[in-house]
């Protein structure tokens, strides 16, 4: 079995020797299993759990994977990447999965940014009166009809080409993340033009804004919110410093419905008065 960090992700193997080394000398002298037993006695944990943590299975992480996450919780086991202490059992299997979603990211995300950079390249070639400016506002209305850019460009046959293959990978982007923030976060529903901007984020920036997503999935009652914008209700919340993000609650749950920064929010203010 494995334990993995509920606030950025890391995941550590669940064994003998973690427990081991968390507990430190406490074992000197004891075999394993006698010790194993003794650590454990008066918890209400018995042998088959002790099985568990060390050989694993998905059905005995099922079984007890709740257990041992919150007897480690109140052992004070952090974690060693952002010192949280929240942790879920997950599967080695489960793991390796979510871990191969994120390479499988890490991947579409580069190609989404070469396609951008090909579809700048080309505007700018149509006609240099297009700033950064707009081209970062193109990029968030690239779906909507009749755009003002694109009333303006003079080769509309490469442009729709570019434009088709950059919406796909965008889509196989959304689709990623879509995957793996369901099974971390459960509670949290992402609309499209949140994930857009999730797969936009940078490593670190990513990082910080998934820790947010921790705390909302696991403890939003001990979050701190502003005020809703006005006229909706919908919350700006904040990561990395310029981050922004902006959230709707719905029951026990949570709608992420636009991710960006500071030079997006003018957009994505403009886009949270119109839908919402
Ligand atoms: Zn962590």
């Amino acid at each position: 079995m494995k334990i993995r960090c509920r606030d950025c992700g890391h995941s550590e193997t669940m064994n003998k020797e973690l427990i081991l080394t968390f507990l430190g000398g406490a074992a000197a002298g004891f075999g394993f299993w006698a010790w194993v037993s003794f650590l454990f006695a008066g918890t209400g944990f018995a042998m088959p759990l002790c099985i568990a943590i060390v050989v694993g299975g998905p059905a005995l992480v099922a079984k007890y994977g709740d257990e041992i996450v919150e007897w480690l919780a109140n052992k004070g086991y952090t974690c060693k990447k952002c010192n949280g202490n929240k942790w879920m059992p997950i599967s080695e299997e489960a793991d390796i999965e979510l871990n191969r979603y994120k390479t499988e990211e890490a991947v579409l995300k580069n190609t989404l940014s070469e396609k951008e950079l090909e579809i700048k390249e080309f505007l700018s070639e149509q006609n240099n009166l297009f700033s950064i400016e707009d081209l970062e506002h193109y990029f968030n209305e690239l779906e909507q009809k009749d755009n003002t850019i694109e009333n303006l460009l003079k080769d509309k046959e490469k442009w729709e080409v570019l434009k088709q293959s950059y919406t796909q990978t965008q889509e196989q982007v959304n689709q990623s993340f879509k995957r793996r923030f369901n099974v971390c976060y459960p509670s949290l529903i992402f609309n499209k033009r949140a994930l857009k901007g999730i797969g936009r984020l940078n490593e670190t920036a990513l990082l910080k804004f998934e820790q947010k997503l921790g705390q909302l999935q696991h403890r939003s009652d001990q979050l701190v919110y502003r005020d809703k914008i006005q006229g909706t209700d919908i919350i700006e919340m904040d990561f990395n410093q310029s981050g922004r993000f902006y959230i709707q609650k719905e029951g026990a749950s949570f709608h992420i419905v636009c991710v960006g920064d500071k030079k997006t929010q003018l957009d994505d203010l403009k886009f949270i008065k119109n839908f919402y």
